[in-house]
């Protein structure tokens, strides 16, 4: 079976989310500063009864399957939902999917001890606390196999020293989930690490300075050094030498909302590049009525409706059943693909824009920018294209030899073989 309908009563929802969001919560991204300074006055004043509101409609915190505590939307639900909360900073937060503690509560909701979750779990969903998910090291950025930051067990107790950077929200974060180096001998690279849950106020976490991008309000990536921290074997999350396979975990579904919540952002800055090219006349004509610029519509527009297609397929495809392992090319394309939709809208939009388009009344440079950091953060383009062309190849042979049995003449021998009366 195949479709593209979307049920009436869920379409409903999906209809009031989109009123919601554009009523109420983007006028927040212009009054608030970070989304994750939960415990501002103003953010209790002006957040916390739209996420009121929320929890009332039954949309609170929906990203969790049934079997891990949620409702169980599955994912082009999710997907087709987060679609509406990316059109706002604060939208995800108010609808309690935020990142990284969407990621960190799937990881926790699948690992955690039943201590743990009553401890981490249960208010990071209320969004009483928020958290962190510190795996990239200044030496050696994301990739696992060169961290060098150690824990070594001193009785009932790992002692974590080394350095994590661009520790996003680390300081607004009640607890982090850190990647640590306890098996540095062992020979498979990928086992060498466990996943510890380090409470922020543990003795011996120093932030040496917050980085901040151009656009954020701002700086909140932090620069970790870790002394001596003592962390009781309890807060190891999931298996000794197992954190590679739980930080893969949570890659999935936020992948898929991140793309989604991307999605949201290209979509906006195209459709005020539509408004824009109806009302703006120049040399006695509509920009609309411009061959080039009718161009640039038409490839805004077929590149988002391709980039949706990718990512909802996905979607539909984990809903089929199939792990997000197995879906690994399918959810690494997505993010490969997300930087460049988003980097060729949002330019296209500024440019014809024109100068306004540049200014800062405008939001396209901030997209401009902001598709370097969906390019960069969860590993690199590079890298999710060589996972995709890696499993792509993985479903071919080699060519049966030096002149193929698919050229033309060896096609043509095979095809009179099996049709000789034809001349
Ligand atoms: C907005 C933002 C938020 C982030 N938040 C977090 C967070 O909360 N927690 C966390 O742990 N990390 C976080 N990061 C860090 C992020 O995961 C890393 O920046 C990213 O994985 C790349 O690592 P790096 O910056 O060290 O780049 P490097 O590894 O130094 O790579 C630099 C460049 O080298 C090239 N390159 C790298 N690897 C390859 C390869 N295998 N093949 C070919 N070319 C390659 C790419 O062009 C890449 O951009 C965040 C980053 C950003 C931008």
């Amino acid at each position: 079976m195949w479709g593209f309908e979307t049920e009436p009563e869920f379409q409903a929802e999906l209809d009031w989310i989109e009123t919601f969001v554009r009523e109420k919560v983007q006028p927040l991204d212009y009054i608030l500063g970070s989304q994750w300074d939960i415990h501002a006055p103003e953010f209790e004043r002006l957040v916390r009864p739209l996420q009121r509101e929320v929890r009332e409609r039954g949309l609170w915190a929906c990203h969790l399957g049934p079997e891990l505590g949620g409702p169980g939307y599955g994912q082009l639900k999710l997907a087709l939902m987060n679609e509406k909360f990316g059109m706002s900073r604060f939208g995800p937060i108010v609808f309690g999917s935020q990142a990284p503690d969407t990621g960190n509560s799937e990881i926790l909701a699948h690992y955690a001890t039943p201590e743990q979750k009553k401890k981490y779990l249960e208010p990071l969903l209320a969004n009483e606390v928020v958290s962190c998910f510190s795996m990239t090291e200044p030496q050696g950025g994301a990739d696992p196999t060169a961290f060098e930051t150690r824990a070594v067990l001193d009785g009932d107790t790992y002692v974590i020293n080394g350095e994590k950077w661009f520790a996003s929200e680390a300081d607004t974060a009640a607890f982090l989930i850190m990647m640590v180096v306890t098996d540095p001998d062992h020979p498979d690279p990928y086992k060498r690490s466990s996943m510890f849950i380090v409470d922020r106020g543990t003795p011996g976490i120093e932030n040496l300075r917050n980085y901040g991008f151009y656009g954020e309000p701002e700086p909140t990536h932090a620069h970790l050094r870790l002394t001596d921290v003592r962390v009781h074997e309890s807060q190891m999350l999931g298996p000794r030498g197992e954190a590679f396979a739980v930080a893969q975990t949570r890659l999935g579904g936020g992948r898929m909302h991140h793309a989604m919540r991307t999605l949201a952002q290209a979509t906006r800055a195209f459709d005020l590049t539509c408004q824009r090219v109806l009302s703006r006349t120049t040399k006695g004509e509509l920009l609309s009525d411009k061959q080039m610029v009718q161009e640039r519509i038409a490839d805004m527009w077929v590149q988002i409706r391709q980039f949706r297609l990718l990512v909802l397929e996905t979607a539909w495809l984990a809903d089929q059943g199939h792990d997000w392992k197995s879906l690994r090319k399918n959810v690494s394309a997505v993010k490969m693909v997300m930087p460049k939709v988003l980097h060729d809208i949002a330019s296209t939009a500024l440019h014809l824009h024109g100068s306004l388009g540049l200014s800062h009344d405008m939001p396209f440079a901030e997209l401009v920018i902001n598709s370097f950091h969906v390019g960069l953060a969860d590993g690199p383009t590079e890298v999710h294209k060589m996972v995709v062309a890696r499993q792509v190849l993985r479903d071919y042979k080699p060519a049966d030899g030096d002149i193929p049995s698919y050229t033309r003449p060896e096609q043509e021998r095979r095809a009179r073989a099996l049709y000789p009366e034809e001349a």
